[in-house]
């Protein structure tokens, strides 16, 4: 099986990255897809959502600063087919050490080159931070496609433009060949109000079939499940935010997944 990376990233806080990456992990692996969440934010919260817990040493940290194998780090979970490799925050002062080592870019993929090479992995997830610093753009030297949770709210594609700049930039050195635009998925989306459908409107003429069909709905239910460490699916699998977000697996399937 040839393992397709995929990194959910906005430099934008608070838009539903997180959500999405472990809602994308956990529906990917019910599935039946062996995936690898990986957590590339210091902040650890998809760590958490998915009910581990930060640990010192556990993260990427040591294999960017020391060389140690990733695999080292891959943790199972409670869900089958689910594998973890998680933060701590320790992974924010990479983004330091980073900037003084040769091919800066380059060295998230040297991590996951042995784990994507061993096929063991249908899909490996990448959870970006809030920013465009080096472990996003390492992410972004890394995947094959780029996720964009984009929230329905007032200038949601603001800032959209730098980082679809810096996808052409690693394209056009040769740094990622392969990265496209995976597509924008919509967040946080309230049907109650009119400004929500404004700006999916407004993001549709901007970038038309690259937004997926599925809209992410605003659930208190989807907040509330990762202080219990766990999916959408398990915490409330009837609800609206289960529904958007299974929708919203089967589109990745169908668009990236299929043999
Ligand atoms: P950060 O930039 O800090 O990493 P993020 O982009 O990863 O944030 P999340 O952590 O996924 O965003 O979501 C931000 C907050 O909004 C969280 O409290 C989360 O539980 C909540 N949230 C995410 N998606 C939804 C939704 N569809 N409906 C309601 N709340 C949501
Ligand atoms: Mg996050």
């Amino acid at each position: 099986m040839d393992t397709k990376i995929f990194t959910i990233a906005n430099q934008k806080g608070g838009v539903g990255k997180t959500t999405t990456a472990v809602n994308l992990s956990v529906g990917l692996a019910r599935n039946g897809i062996p995936c690898l969440l990986v957590d590339l934010d210091p902040q650890g919260n998809a760590s958490s959502a998915i009910g581990l817990s930060k640990k010192e040493g556990g993260s990427l940290f040591p294999c960017f600063i020391d060389k140690i194998p990733a695999e080292n780090q891959i943790l199972s979970t409670a869900v089958d087919n689910l594998f973890l490799i998680p933060s701590e925050v320790d992974l924010a002062t990479v983004e330091m050490e980073l900037s003084q080592v040769d091919n800066y870019l380059g060295q998230l993929k040297r991590c996951l080159d042995p784990i994507r090479k061993s096929k063991q992995y249908g899909a490996i997830v990448l959870d970006c931070p809030p920013a465009l610093g080096m472990l996003s753009m390492n992410a972004l030297a890394t995947a094959d496609y780029l996720i964009i949770a984009l929230q329905c709210e007032y200038l949601a594609m603001e800032g959209l433009g730098q980082i679809l700049k810096v996808v052409d930039q690693l394209k056009d050195a040769n740094i990622n060949p392969n990265l496209t635009l995976g597509g924008i998925l919509m967040t946080m989306f309230d049907m109650r109000t009119n400004l929500s459908r404004q700006v999916v409107n407004e993001v549709r003429t901007h970038f038309s079939e690259k937004v997926f069909e599925t809209l992410i709905p605003r659930s208190i239910r989807l907040s509330e499940a990762p202080s219990f460490g766990q999916s959408i699916f398990d915490y409330d699998p009837h609800g609206a935010g289960a529904l958007a977000y299974n929708n919203w697996v089967e589109e990745i399937k169908k668009r990236f997944l299929s043999p």
